[in-house]
């Protein structure tokens, strides 16, 4: 395949400029145009890369995404209502939006994301979705009132999907953080605005954290497999951690998704000096050095929590971020309050343990 230049600073500032209008333009009845959008900067991020190349992404990936958006947003929210019906937050103006009963489906007939996706019921489910994401938000996403931005894809050659045009992928790339922040925060203000959804929404619920924040729980079931993988030790500072903390090593920021291989024990002080900086090369190679080596031992553990097991997603996530890194020249973490810049290592160890 020939490579292609990546989009110029003009193209990228047009496609940002475009985005915007479709989020703030674009005329919503439900908030599947906001999970189309998050579904394909994600799959962007696992499977594109940063020339101009377009991308052909399969309608069934775009619908298992949807599936596991919509199965948090789908949980019962706060307390139990007084007449003990079903306090699902609503996500359409009419009636509850399709995919709620898709993923309600699954989550009483087995309970959570990861044996629903072990089930034979998960290649119906997901065409279920996928018809439904045809039908729905993906012919409608790039239409303004009196316009069509078709910018972004169009239909392929290919039965099943659909193709990302020239650049978008890498844009999509590029701007992962600021497209997943818009889109989120359009997708909390669309909720917030339906009246069904007032008695729920108290003035003091935390509903972004409930809608895209990190599975909280989730994650302290990973404290002690990740405690006897990295032998009692912060993966960072390598000294002993009683009471630690579950870190996302490509930070949460810059990708908000709780995959398996991504999780460490680090200490609650490195953790914080280390923020939403990217960890340095040293940090870099032990990471990867621990996923080789105890990588089974994780995928097991985190499908008892039931935590996204992807290795090879979570390494495409992390050459993704260190590439950006790279391109911005961004700063990573050492330790305490000390940064380096990247020297290119990484582009080896990721080779080295790809
Ligand atoms: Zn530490």
């Amino acid at each position: 395949m020939t490579s292609l230049p990546g989009p110029t600073a003009e193209e990228q500032v047009v496609f940002l400029g475009k985005v915007e209008r479709i989020l703030s333009e674009g005329q919503y009845v439900a908030t599947y145009k906001y999970a189309l959008l998050l579904a394909i900067a994600d799959l962007a991020v696992k499977l594109g890369c940063d020339d101009g190349s377009e991308l052909d992404l399969p309608i069934r990936a775009i619908a298992e995404e949807f599936i596991e958006l919509y199965w948090r947003q789908s949980a019962p929210y706060g307390n139990s209502v007084a007449d003990g019906s079903y306090n699902i937050l609503q996500q359409n103006t009419g009636r509850q939006a399709a995919i709620i009963s898709i993923v309600d489906n699954l989550r009483q007939a087995h309970g959570t994301l990861i044996r629903a996706r072990q089930s034979p019921a998960w290649d119906a489910a997901v065409a279920e979705a996928a018809r439904l994401v045809r039908e729905m938000p993906l012919w409608r996403l790039q239409r303004l009132r009196n316009e069509v931005l078709d910018f972004l894809y169009a239909e392929s050659p290919v039965a099943g999907n659909i193709r990302l045009k020239h650049g978008v992928a890498a844009n999509l790339r590029r701007f992962h953080a600021i497209i997943v922040r818009l889109a989120q925060s359009e997708w909390m203000h669309f909720i917030q605005s339906l009246p069904g959804n007032s008695q729920l929404l108290g003035p003091t619920s935390d509903l972004s954290q409930f809608l895209f924040g990190a599975d909280r729980s989730a994650l302290l079931r990973m404290s002690t497999p990740l405690a006897d993988v990295q032998k009692g030790q912060c993966l960072y500072c390598e000294r002993r951690v009683d009471s630690g903390e579950i870190d996302h090593f490509v930070p949460w920021s810059r990708y908000p998704r709780d995959l398996a291989h991504n999780l460490v024990l680090a200490h609650k002080q490195c953790n914080r000096h280390k923020s939403d900086l990217l960890a340095a090369e040293v940090h870099l190679d032990r990471w990867l050095a621990r996923n080789q080596a105890h990588g089974n031992a994780i995928s097991d553990a985190a499908r008892t929590a039931n935590i996204i097991v992807d290795l090879s997603g979570t390494m495409s996530v992390a050459g993704w971020a260190y590439a950006h890194g790279a391109s911005l020249h961004a700063a990573t973490w050492l330790q305490g309050d000390e940064v380096e810049p990247l020297s290119g290592r990484w582009q080896f160890l990721l080779i080295e343990y790809g």
